[in-house]
């Protein structure tokens, strides 16, 4: 499938039936498998064989899924996770352990915030969070002899701020660790971090790629370029012995291709669980085989909402990188030519009371705590996912309180500005 295009991969890429066989992926939902003798079994224990033996591992479902997402990105091995906050924080704690620190842009999402910056801190992983818009010094200046990821999110939900993925790739590879890029917002349909330089991708599956707010699930994938061996004394855990599998080393046995995957699929999945139902992956593909046609619609009402509110007198700003006017708009064409993705945030001038009154009023926007999905939603932040953050934080995070998020979905543009054109004329 590698040489097809990105629509024909979204369509087929990750299970080829054989004669006879289902031409929809087999939902295989059982949690074990059968083998004839224990030799048979010991060597998947032993990492010695490929082949399932307990779902919690790996399901075959969930790996003709992972293997489609892997070729979207352009990565070498992939794997699917329960949520996007699991494939965070797996791909994360896949690399760093206590004593560990993260280089971690600012502008991320809430949920992902609170994981590095509490949880895991919680662990004895440390964090310096950056601007995305840092300089090259003091991106440089934030790396420690400890510092084992750097994280960002390509479009940063939901402040909409825009990842330098080159100068992030260059500042991380420059100090021997890889770079973790979250990539849900555009989908690897408008943007594909591998090619900028990003070492391992992250996604919330639950955004657009599932696309019809039916199923939440993750997914890592792996680019297969970053040398672990080559940085050998950072990355114990990959390039010396694992006893728990009779003394596999994961970058000798796996190389730079599978061991980052193997190693999480292996150990994290093995005891933390966090393991995608068979079930959601058959529908997250069924997402997966739109996705090319859905993204280019999210973008079209996404530039004409915010073309319309850009002009309107109730609204301070728009945030939308595909505005001329707005401060990505430059990094967003060079990384994301097709468009970016169909979340558009806006302040409006009354503060937190306009922002109320408008949510109220909408009618065919619905009030979620959700994004990315073919019907349109809208959020405030500030009262819901970030309301665990003080003032200066939401600030740091470019979330104010008057901050209003609308994802656009897939209805025709006319009505959604009507809709918004109505609920700005109820803000008095
Ligand atoms: C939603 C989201 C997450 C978390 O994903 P869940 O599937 O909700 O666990 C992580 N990163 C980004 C950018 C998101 O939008």
């Amino acid at each position: 499938m590698s040489n097809y295009k990105m629509n024909t991969k979204c369509v087929q890429a990750g299970y080829t039936p054989g004669n006879g066989e289902p031409r929809q992926i087999p939902i295989i939902q059982s949690t074990t498998f059968k083998y004839d003798t224990s030799e048979d079994m010991g060597k998947l224990f032993d990492l010695e064989a490929e082949g399932y033996f307990y779902s919690r591992l790996q399901n075959p479902t969930n790996d003709y899924v992972a293997a489609k997402i892997a070729e979207l990105e352009g990565g070498t091995a992939a794997m699917l996770t329960s949520s996007g906050q699991a494939a965070n924080f797996f791909a994360l704690f896949n690399i760093c352990e206590s004593g560990s620190h993260i280089v971690s842009s600012s502008s991320i999402y809430g949920g992902t915030f609170n994981l590095i910056s509490v949880t895991m801190a919680k662990m004895g992983i440390d964090v310096t969070f950056v601007s995305p818009d840092c300089t090259e010094e003091e991106l440089n200046a934030a790396f420690q002899d400890n510092t084992r990821a750097v994280f960002g999110e390509t479009i940063a939900n939901p402040a909409l701020t825009v990842l330098d993925i080159e100068k992030f790739a260059k500042a991380a590879h420059e100090h021997g660790v890889p770079l973790i890029v979250d990539n849900t917002f555009p989908t690897p349909v408008n943007c594909r971090p591998i090619e900028w330089g990003a070492d391992i991708v992250t996604h919330s599956t639950t955004k657009y790629m599932d696309g019809h707010g039916a199923a939440v699930g993750g997914a890592i994938v792996d680019s297969g370029n970053f040398d672990w061996m080559a940085h050998k004394d950072k990355f114990p855990g990959l390039c010396t012995v694992d006893e728990t599998y009779h003394g596999v080393v994961y970058a000798e046995r796996f190389g730079k291709e599978g061991a980052f995957i193997t190693k999480c699929t292996a150990q994290l999945m093995r005891d933390l669980g966090c393991v995608q139902s068979p079930q959601s992956a058959f529908m997250l593909n069924l997402g997966l085989e739109s996705l090319h046609v859905r993204m280019p619609r999210h973008v079209e009402n996404a530039q004409a909402v915010a073309e319309f509110l850009e002009q309107h007198e109730k609204v301070a700003y728009v945030n939308y990188s595909g505005l001329p006017s707005n401060q990505y708009y430059e990094r967003a064409k060079k990384y994301m030519p097709n468009g970016g993705c169909g979340v558009v945030s806006f302040e409006l001038k009354g503060g937190r009371k306009a922002a109320e009154a408008f949510m109220k009023q909408l009618k065919l926007a619905a009030i979620e705590t959700h994004v990315a999905d073919a019907r349109t939603c809208c959020l405030n932040p500030a009262t819901s996912t970030h309301r665990q953050m003080t003032e200066e934080q939401l600030i740091a995070a470019g979330v104010p309180a008057g901050l209003v998020r609308i994802s656009c979905g897939l209805e025709d543009k006319e009505d959604l500005i009507a809709d918004l054109k109505q609920a700005l004329e109820a803000i008095n």
